[in-house]
């Protein structure tokens, strides 16, 4: 447990857009987004003990509580105070999630909190676990704590990519069995759609690589949150190009095709790319879901009344080229959208949608 005082389980970050939904900050989102989960991580003075390529909070990265996770500041804040003010607001939010790190104090301080959250909040709790700060048994325990969701930030699509982003290659302590194991136990911890993973598109997978990874949770019973991949200062990949806006959205639409039970990814046609060419939907269905815009909405843990509460508002993409849409679509974003998924880099047009449609 930490003992210093601005240290979980008495302080927690909180995402800038909660840190505004709460007061603490001022401002409002593009678009009058609205957020609906309150999205906390743990804190220590020494940080993450974790090394991930792509990630804000990875050692050695200066201040830990002055570094930026999902290209977002995290400012700290005592638990208290945000518990009152939750309450005191809870109109706003459908869920309360608690995101680990890597940190010997992480999974004692977690199911402390787990308990707290669960009796202070009038709100369904996700935990984001971290699996290699975790033994047998304990996804069970944050459920018994009161736990209504477990969810595992596997992030990278392949076992390759895992490795070289976050496990051995870059002397990393995560592992990507491990993570597959900690879902097995979420599946018979939580049951059916009451887990699942984060996913983060642009790490160098191939379209049809992602999406049988979707496949492969989902088959577990679990859903699939997608990011799309966008540098983060001062970490190693920061660097490195943005994810591409047509893989993000055809990966989106499979994602959720398969994710609501509506096609199967051995249904799906790829090019010679790994590149999806056929969703294994008819045209007019096909159509009339992305016309909703609904698949192209941020993923993430359910609400009382939304498919998703955690909507994270820009935190995969700018206002200016949204990637995750925290609210409903418009017609000139789904035009927009459909521009973006019948694009094929660098290769004859091979679209599966009419764009002028
Ligand atoms: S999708 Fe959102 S609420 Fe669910 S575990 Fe991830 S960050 Fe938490």
């Amino acid at each position: 447990m930490g003992i210093d005082a601005h240290e979980s389980p008495k302080h927690l970050r909180l995402s800038l857009a909660a840190a505004m939904s709460l007061g603490f900050r001022p401002g409002q989102f593009y678009r009058g987004a609205r957020l609906h989960c309150l999205n906390l991580l743990l804190t220590y003075e020494d940080g993450c003990h974790a090394n991930c390529t792509y990630c804000g909070l990875a050692r050695g990265g200066g201040a830990y509580a002055e570094r930026s996770f999902i290209r977002v500041e995290w400012p700290t804040y005592a638990t208290g105070e945000i518990l009152a003010r939750a309450r005191e607001r809870k109109s706003n939010f459908e869920r309360v999630c608690l995101s680990m790190i890597m940190h010997p104090a992480a999974l004692d301080d977690t199911l402390e909190l787990t308990g707290r959250l669960s009796r202070e909040c009038d709100q369904p709790l996700s935990v984001l676990v971290n699996p290699s700060a975790m033994r047998d048994g304990d996804i069970e325990e944050l459920r018994s704590a009161g736990a209504d969701m477990a969810t595992v930030a596997v992030d990278a699509a392949t076992p390759a990519l895992f490795d070289a982003n976050r496990g051995k290659a870059v002397s990393g302590p995560h592992r990507w069995e491990r993570y597959w194991a900690t879902l097995e136990e979420a599946a018979v911890a939580f049951g059916r759609n009451r887990f699942g993973c984060h996913l983060i598109a642009g790490l160098g997978e191939t379209e049809r690589e992602m999406l049988a990874t979707v496949q492969r949770l989902r088959s577990m019973g679990g859903r699939s949150h997608l990011f799309s991949f966008n540098p983060e200062r001062g970490s190693a990949l920061e660097g490195n190009d943005p994810c591409r806006p047509d893989h993000f959205r055809r990966v989106q639409l499979g994602r959720f095709l398969i994710d609501y039970d509506i096609v199967d990814f051995n249904s799906m046609e790829f090019d010679e790319h790994e590149r999806v060419v056929g969703f294994g939907l008819k045209g007019a269905e096909l159509d009339r879901l992305v016309d909703s815009g609904v698949p192209f909405m941020t993923s993430g843990c359910p609400g009382k009344t939304r498919l998703c509460a955690c909507n994270r508002p820009f935190g995969d993409g700018p206002p200016s080229d949204i990637r995750s849409f925290p609210f409903n679509l418009d017609d000139q974003d789904v035009l927009q959208v459909r521009k973006q998924l019948a694009t094929y880099p660098e290769v004859p047009a091979a679209s599966v949608l009419d764009v002028e449609a």
